[in-house]
């Protein structure tokens, strides 16, 4: 099929280059020239593992970029709206899905034959209908039905392993307002005929996807809370109690051959951050309790997640009362390992206290360093070339991100009691060969 996509971030353009694998015919929009411009020269404009050899495989044959909205509507059958939805400190912001809707509906005008539009985006029950479908129909000037339909169709990719998930997705939920939409969401989703796949409406779609954001945000925090009780109590093994919970039946792998997935969340850190759980979450708890409903549990989650980067800081404090002057490197920026996306990094919030300390503080990550400087320009925040530069002549370092390569860090360090302090906010390194170690929950 022919599909346009609104919208080339970590969602749009790798939803793109997957459909392209799988053989549809994809045009990409987006409004930032420079990104199109990569794009149609064969490279990703973002860290994504896999994307540059796909988008190089299919650019100029099935796969191609551009500004031009309305042509991308005219030549296509369906349009997938995949543009941000932040939250703005008060409600979810859809300014951005609100344009794409109505440059859509004012496509559509010149348009002859259906068309369906599909949001993607991560949006609240009932945005689809109450807010893409009206804004659609008044830039259009025709109603839904017979000229366009629209359907929700929410991503569960995961950054720094996208490509991988939206080619092999565990599960698809498809959200259509008629037969028409259902019939053609079918016909795209058609190259993936052994995924689960749950038919429903758009509102259920967009519960489905806050549901399981939910669901994994609420993991990562009782994870950070039952390991901050630990060290509460003292001489507790956080990862024997982590291994006592994922031994449970209920997350064993049906084989029990190996560890099922879900144990990376169940897995104390320094917070969850990145461009969904935290915004979700904020949005789901706002838009809930502007229902009257208290929403504790989720409200306790947010909460659990903001104090733990001062979790982590105060783990330096068991080695030094104050740490002006100390000379900490921060290793790690992105929210997690294997992408470059910042938004929302734990390691924002441990490099501001670090800083407010009064500590010199040397930041290092192997692909995220050109977004966090975006973050953070602080005179007092430098930034190491590489990870050997990073370490040395640090009197402490603390682990934000697991990146691998982190991995190797004892075998760049002098040996014996030289050595400079180490706080795993990851519990993802080896201990034994850092004679001063301390580990999130320890
Ligand atoms: P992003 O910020 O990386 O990308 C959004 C892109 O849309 C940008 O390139 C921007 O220039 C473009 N854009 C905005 N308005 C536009 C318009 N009117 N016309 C054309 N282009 C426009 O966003 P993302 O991380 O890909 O997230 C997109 C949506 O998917 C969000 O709702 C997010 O919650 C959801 N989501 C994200 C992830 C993830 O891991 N990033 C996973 C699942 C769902």
């Amino acid at each position: 099929m022919k599909l346009s996509i609104i919208g080339t971030g970590y969602v749009g353009l790798v939803t793109g280059a997957c459909l392209a694998e799988k053989g549809h015919d994809i045009t990409c929009v987006d409004l930032d020239a420079r990104r199109v411009d990569q794009i149609n020269a064969g490279r990703s404009p973002i860290y994504e593992p896999g994307l540059d050899s796909l988008i190089g495989k299919h650019i100029g044959q099935r796969l191609r970029a551009t500004l031009d909205l309305v042509a991308a509507v005219h030549d296509t059958d369906a349009t997938f709206i995949a543009v941000g939805t932040p939250f703005n400190g008060s409600t979810i912001d859809l300014r951005d899905v609100r344009r794409a809707a109505h440059d859509i509906g004012a496509a559509l005008r010149t348009k002859t034959g259906y068309h369906l539009v599909v949001v993607k985006s991560t949006v609240l029950p009932g945005t689809t209908e109450g807010v893409v479908r009206p804004e659609i129909e008044s830039a259009a000037g025709l109603p839904a039905g017979e000229c366009f339909g629209v359907g929700a169709n929410p991503e569960f990719l995961s950054e720094g392993t996208a490509v991988r998930d939206c080619l092999f997705p565990d599960r698809l939920v498809i959200g259509a307002s008629d037969s028409h939409a259902l019939a053609l969401l079918k016909e795209i989703y058609a190259p993936f005929p052994h995924t689960p796949t749950i038919e429903t409406t758009p509102r259920t779609a967009e519960m489905i996807k806050y549901a399981s954001n939910a669901l994994l945000a609420t993991l990562l925090s009782f994870a950070n809370e039952i390991a901050n009780l630990g060290t509460a109590f003292g001489s507790i093994d956080p990862d024997a109690v982590m291994r006592g919970l994922h031994l449970s039946q209920y997350f064993r792998s049906r084989n029990r051959d190996g560890l099922p997935p879900i144990v990376d969340f169940l897995r104390p850190g320094c917070g969850f951050g990145g461009s969904c759980l935290p915004k979700d979450l904020r949005a789901l708890v706002a838009h809930a309790q502007s229902t009257g409903e208290p929403v504790t549990l989720l409200r306790a989650v947010l909460a659990v997640n903001h104090r733990q980067p001062a979790q982590i800081v105060s783990l330096l404090d068991r080695r030094w009362l104050d740490l002006h002057g100390r000379r900490v490197t921060v290793l790690g920026l992105a929210f997690k390992p294997g992408t470059d996306d910042v938004r929302e990094t734990p390691a924002r919030a441990v490099i501001e206290q670090l800083l407010a300390a009064g500590a010199h503080v040397t930041a290092y990550d192997p692909v995220a360093m050109g977004n966090f400087r975006l973050l953070i320009d602080d005179a007092h925040l430098h930034y190491a070339p590489d990870l050997n530069t990073a370490v040395a002549e640090a009197d402490a370092i603390v682990v934000v991100t697991a990146w691998p390569e982190f991995r190797e860090i004892a075998s760049l360090l002098p040996a014996g009691s030289a050595r400079p302090f180490l706080v795993d906010g990851r519990r993802s390194l080896t201990p034994a060969p850092f004679p001063d170690y301390v580990g999130v929950g320890d």
